[in-house]
This record gives structure tokens, C-alpha cells and sequence, in this order.
């Protein structure tokens, strides 16, 4: 399966959409809060803010993700010589990706915006200048970097769960052009399709590595780290006499 370009165009479009919206809406109320109140106000705000906002988000991307998936299941039928086409399972699977996408999502924001304003505060600085900066790197980095890694992430989920319906039972991990030590020793190996390529706390230390690679979750596919562009294909299993 290969890392579709287009792909990561229209995710490119949906985040610009939704990191707009964010920059404008928390500005607007940052002006009237953090103005003339504590910046513990305006974080009870953040989150009452982004516990709606996550509608929003799923808005803007579960149409996305469902045609993502549409055409990656197409690509799927085809290698496997299937007629199955879209899913009810495939579209719950992209409907509960989307949701997780989306925590995910806020919790960086969050995370984000606070340590800046923390930062501001402590050190006495304009809080709202401090905000600006902190989105004008969403503009300039953090969109690219979300976007580049959601593609292969979302490439491989939706690919894994569409072998899964048409029957395939394992999975090989295929490293990308330019891979570093972790992932080259990764490049060929098969795995269950419902088992992991490097486990959950596992210390992963191919021969070369000058220390390990410890997941905090299973790796069932890449992205492994970030940067990291590897994918996987299906393996058909031949019987042995
Ligand atoms: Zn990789």
C-alpha cells in the first residue's frame, strides 16, 4: 500500500480549516479574559471551549476520512481480488478513529496553549502575544508535522482494518525510502494481523541502535516515530505439505 498524495492534500485543507477556527475562536475570548482576569479563568474556559469544539472537529473530518477509506478499501478489493466494497464495519472503525483523532487533537492544543501561557505568566510577559506565537507555530510547523503523520497513520489503520474484512490474517511491515535503524530492522517482518510489530513498554533495540525504542502503546503499524513513513502490506499464506 502506498502513501497517497492526495491523501495528505485534503488532510492538509481539513486541519488548515479546523486550526483557523481554533485560533480565531480562543482569540477572540483571550482578548476578553485575559485582559483583565487570571489566566485560571480562561483556562476553565479552554476546556469547556474544546469539550464542544470536538463536534467540530469531527465534522470537518469524518466526511474526509470516510472517502479516504472508501478509496483505500477500493484499493484493498482490488489487490485481494475482493467485491466486498465499503463497510458497516469499516465505516464504525472510521467513525471511532475520527473520535480518537479528535482527543488527540485537543489535547495537544491544550497542552500547548497552556505551557505558553504558564510560561508568559511566570516570566511577566504580554499573555496575549505569548497565544499569537504560540499559533502562529501552529501555521508554521505544527500543521505540517500533524498532517504528514495523520496521513501515514490513517493510511495504515484504515489499509489493516480493510485486510481484516476481506480475510487476510497477516502482515508485513514495509520500511519507506530513507528509514532509520529502527525502522529498517522492522522492514520485512510479519506479524497476526491482530498482533504488534513492537509492543506496548517493550524496549526495541535492533543491533546498531545506540538505545532503545520504548512505544507507550502497540505498534501495529507506522508511523513508528515521527517522520517515520513506513507501511504495510498483506501476506498470503501458502500451505505446507
Ligand atoms: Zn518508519
Amino acid at each position: 500500500m502506498r502513501l497517497s498524495r492526495s491523501h495528505e492534500k485534503v488532510l492538509k485543507r481539513a486541519f488548515t480549516s479546523i486550526l483557523a477556527k481554533e485560533r480565531e475562536e480562543i482569540s477572540k475570548e483571550a482578548k476578553q479574559i485575559l485582559g483583565n482576569r487570571s489566566i485560571d479563568i480562561f483556562f476553565d474556559w479552554l476546556s469547556r471551549f474544546y469539550a464542544g469544539f470536538t463536534n467540530t472537529i469531527q465534522g470537518e473530518l469524518l466526511s474526509v476520512y470516510l472517502l479516504m477509506a472508501e478509496s483505500l478499501k477500493e484499493q484493498v478489493d482490488e489487490e485481494e481480488n475482493s467485491t466486498q466494497g465499503m463497510t458497516n464495519e469499516l465505516i464504525t472503525f472510521v467513525t471511532s478513529y475520527v473520535t480518537v483523532l479528535s482527543s488527540r487533537h485537543i489535547g495537544q492544543s491544550i497542552v500547548q496553549i497552556k505551557a505558553a501561557l504558564s510560561k508568559a505568566g511566570e516570566q511577566g510577559s504580554n499573555l496575549l502575544d505569548s497565544l499569537d506565537e504560540t499559533f502562529q507555530t501552529w501555521e508554521s510547523d505544527r500543521i505540517n508535522d500533524e498532517v504528514s503523520e495523520e496521513t501515514v497513520r490513517a493510511t495504515n489503520a484504515i489499509t489493516k482494518q480493510s485486510y481484516k474484512e476481506v480475510g487476510i490474517r497477516k502482515l508485513q511491515w514495509v520500511a519507506d525510502d530513507d528509514p532509520c535503524i529502527f525502522c529498517q530492522s522492522l522492514d520485512g517482518k510479519i506479524i497476526d494481523i491482530n498482533g504488534s510489530f513492537v509492543r506496548k513498554g517493550e524496549e526495541y533495540q535492533p543491533e546498531g541502535a545506540e538505545a532503545p525504542l520504548k512505544p507507550s502503546r502497540n505498534v501495529s503499524h507506522g508511523p513508528l516515530h515521527r517522520g517515520c513513513e513506513c507501511t504495510i502490506v498483506s501476506v498470503h499464506e501458502t500451505i505446507t505439505l
